[in-house]
């Protein structure tokens, strides 16, 4: 677990600059939702935390650390995003510990950790099952796996839910929401859907061209528009 820290954060594709030196500071444990139209620059605020996108100006910090030149991998943090990529040819289990692959735990210690990740999921009686078997929020519970079993510093969440229909979407909001309570881990969550980020944020951060608008809890955002 981490706090993660956005100090002047720039991003530009070529000339163009689309981040415009945003300053954020999400405290360890802090669940926060970014919202605002498309194309605001949300995405490309998650892939620089993530490392997929180089930073053009400022520094991203997690935990003390500045990380603008840090490897993705070695950021440690399990980012789940909207095409979840998880295996077809292989189990349940073999896809949640696929996220253990370059761990240096015992073989018994990754079953174990697998078993815990399955079991707080809900994926316990599926472990044994393949993909194809699974519903899209089953699907996506086990791309959150094999995140999860890294022990990861912070969770990053690129509209996770929107390729679920409602019911899913609803059901799924709860079980991240409580994922995070148990956890107590720092999330940053990208979302164009309001109701998601009014029931899952501690604090909603809204966008706009590139630039941080405001960031307050759901009732403070939404009261004052
Ligand atoms: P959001 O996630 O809020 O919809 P994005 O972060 O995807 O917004 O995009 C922010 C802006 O950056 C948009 O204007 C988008 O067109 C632009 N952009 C994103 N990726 C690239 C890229 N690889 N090259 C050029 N412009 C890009
Ligand atoms: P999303 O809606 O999920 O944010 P987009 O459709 O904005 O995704 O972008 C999909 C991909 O295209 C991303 O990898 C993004 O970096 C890239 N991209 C987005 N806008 C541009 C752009 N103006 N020029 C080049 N690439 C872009």
């Amino acid at each position: 677990m981490a706090k993660f820290e956005l100090r002047g954060l720039v991003k530009a594709y070529g000339k163009t600059k689309v981040i415009h030196g945003i300053n954020l500071v999400i405290p360890d444990g802090e669940f926060v939702v970014f919202v605002g139209p498309s194309g605001c620059g949300k995405s490309t605020t998650l892939r620089m935390i993530a490392g997929l996108e180089e930073v053009s100006g400022g520094e991203i910090r997690i935990g003390d650390r500045v990380v603008n030149e840090v490897d993705p991998k070695e950021r440690n943090l399990a980012m789940v995003f909207q095409n979840y990529a998880i295996y077809p040819h292989m189990t349940v289990r073999q896809n949640i510990a696929f996220g253990l692959y370059t761990s240096k735990l015992s073989k018994d210690e990754k079953a174990k950790k697998v078993e815990e990740a399955g079991a707080l999921l809900g994926l316990t009686p599926l472990l044994d099952r393949r993909p194809s078997d699974l519903s899209g929020g089953q699907r996506q519970r086990v791309a959150i796996g094999r995140a999860m079993v890294r022990d990861p510093a912070g969770f990053l969440f690129d509209e996770p839910l929107s390729n679920l229909d409602a019911q899913l979407r609803a059901q799924m909001r709860i079980e991240i929401k409580d994922l995070h309570r148990r956890l107590g881990t720092t999330i940053a969550y990208v979302t164009h859907d309001q109701v998601e980020a009014m029931t899952m944020a501690d604090r909603i951060v809204v966008m706009k061209d590139g630039h941080i608008l405001q960031a307050a809890p759901p009732m403070e955002v939404y009261d004052n528009p």
